[in-house]
């Protein structure tokens, strides 16, 4: 493609700001990021309390997030925040230790179980199921592999046929039966639902595999986790720092014309020309949302096989509260409440956050899901209601709520639609309408699935 083509860029959040870094590595100079906000980051969103950050957004990365790692050697940073560490309780406040042998005499036959499986779930990964790994959906359900592998800091590219793959359009707990390490499931829910990610009956185990690969599984397991001192927003704002062009903020996209090969995109009332556009926003939002944000078949003169496909697109209800404690009230370290991870206890505080262990000025951020594919949402006042209950009976309870946040989360489809090649289908839209879609449901909700999508897309197309 010649070098001076005109890049639209929808979004200054990390898929958006890391495809502007991917394409000026490449030599694409004339790009220009529409962020609505006026911040960047997205859903890294790192406000301050107290002279410190916390994070109402992304909180940690592992060692294997590669995209991320080369956001931070592009910026000259690294992940220098406090050490994370975490217990358990279970739903009635009770501090428990799940996993250990010893305290759970009457489990012991279950967990050695659950560890054979584990490693059994370990090696089919790494043989009957190779290729699972490799960043995006493509091909997924017809069992091919095609992209950049992650099983190690290489990424190299592979590429073959594996008709086993097509398992994992299985909703994860059909996966794991289909496999005898239904167990496993006790190890994954931590990293996977307590972090808004869905339930294992409702999630096709693809999602759950690309994120939770077996070594960013074992990561979370032994607590190898990277965060910053100043935010996740902190690496996305660094970024922005050091773009040829930062994004430009406060931008409202009323319209996206395409046609005769070019898109006429009306920001703030100016209608600007470019030749190519590049989506990493919300392409559909099921429900009006009180935030105002919409997706792109709202904007844009979205086609019927964009509408169609878009529209089966679903998202989690995920709410995140920031609040103070008294002192005396303040935890001691971060909770993990594993009986609150099932869809009976929706609506419930599934895990607790206590960001800043050498002191007791600053927030606890709590995280609720409100929606399971087959029930009713739960409404966003009494889901928190339930959770300030909640802190209650862990015996934290909170005195003042600073911030909230109930953010449209992990857009993806569900089973019959992966199995269906929905993957498949807009990969063969990409780069038709000169428009190409990047951004969380291309690949998973995290920051490095999303900037290493953004990363191979500028190979693949640009
Ligand atoms: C509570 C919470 C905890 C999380 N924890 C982690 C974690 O620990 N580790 C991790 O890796 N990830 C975590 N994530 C997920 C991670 O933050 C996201 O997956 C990642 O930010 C996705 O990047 P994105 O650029 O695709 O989307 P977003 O971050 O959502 O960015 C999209 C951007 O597009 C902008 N936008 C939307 N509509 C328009 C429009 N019409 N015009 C212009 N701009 C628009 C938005 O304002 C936003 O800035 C967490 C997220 C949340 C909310």
């Amino acid at each position: 493609m010649d070098k001076n083509v005109r890049i639209c860029i929808v979004g200054g959040g990390p898929a958006g700001l890391s495809a502007g870094m991917y394409l000026e590595k490449k030599g694409y100079e004339n790009y220009t990021i529409l962020e609505r906000l006026d911040r960047v980051g997205g859903k890294c969103w790192s406000p301050t309390y107290n002279g410190r950050r916390y994070e109402m957004g992304a909180i940690m990365g592992v060692p294997s997030y590669y995209a991320v790692h080369d956001v931070e050697e592009f910026c000259g940073i690294t992940h220098d925040g406090p050490k994370l560490n975490r217990n358990y309780k279970n739903k009635d406040g009770k501090v428990i230790e799940p996993f250990e042998p010893k305290k759970n005499i009457l489990k012991i036959p279950r967990l050695l179980k659950m560890k054979k499986q584990v490693k059994k779930l370990g090696e089919l990964l790494e043989t009957k199921y190779k290729g699972y790994d490799v960043n995006g959906h493509r091909g997924v359900a017809e069992g091919r592999y095609d992209g950049y592998s992650q099983a190690n800091a290489k990424r190299e590219r592979i590429k073959g046929e594996n008709p086993n793959l097509k398992d994992l359009c299985l909703p994860f707990n059909q996966f794991c039966k289909l496999n005898g390490v239904e167990l496993t499931q006790d190890i994954w829910v931590g990293p996977y639902t307590s972090f808004g990610y869905g339930y294992f009956d409702e999630i096709p185990a693809a999602y759950v595999l690309k994120y939770l690969d077996f070594q960013t599984t074992m990561n979370f397991v032994k607590v190898n986790l990277w965060t910053w001192k100043n935010g996740s927003q902190y690496i996305w704002e660094q970024l922005n720092d050091h773009l040829k062009h930062p994004a430009r903020l406060n931008s409202k996209i009323e319209k996206v014309e395409r046609k005769d090969g070019k898109v006429y995109v009306t920001v703030n009332g100016k209608v600007e020309e470019f030749d190519k556009i590049i989506v990493t926003a919300p392409l559909f939002i099921p429900n009006k949302r009180a935030d105002g944000q919409v997706g792109m078949v709202d904007y844009f003169d979205a086609r019927q096989d964009e509408k169609e496909l878009f529209s089966k697109i679903d998202y989690e209800r995920y709410d995140v509260l920031a609040v103070e404690t008294k002192p005396e009230d303040h935890p001691e370290i971060s909770y993990y409440v594993f009986e609150n991870m099932t869809k009976e206890r929706l609506g419930h505080l599934m895990v607790y956050y206590r960001r800043w262990k050498d002191t007791k000025d600053q927030v606890i951020t709590t995280y609720a899901l409100r929606k399971h594919k087959d029930t009713a949402e739960i409404p966003y006042e009494d889901c928190k209601k339930t959770v300030l209950e909640d802190l209650k009976t862990m015996k934290n309870p909170a005195s003042n709520v600073i911030n909230e946040w109930s953010v449209y989360y992990f857009p993806h489809v569900f089973s019959k639609d992966y199995a269906d090649g929905w993957y498949d289908k807009v990969e063969a839209m990409q780069g038709q309408y000169d428009t190409y879609y990047a951004g969380e449901v291309m690949s998973f909700g995290d920051m490095d699935e999303t900037a290493e999508y953004s990363r191979e897309l500028v190979e693949r197309f640009f």
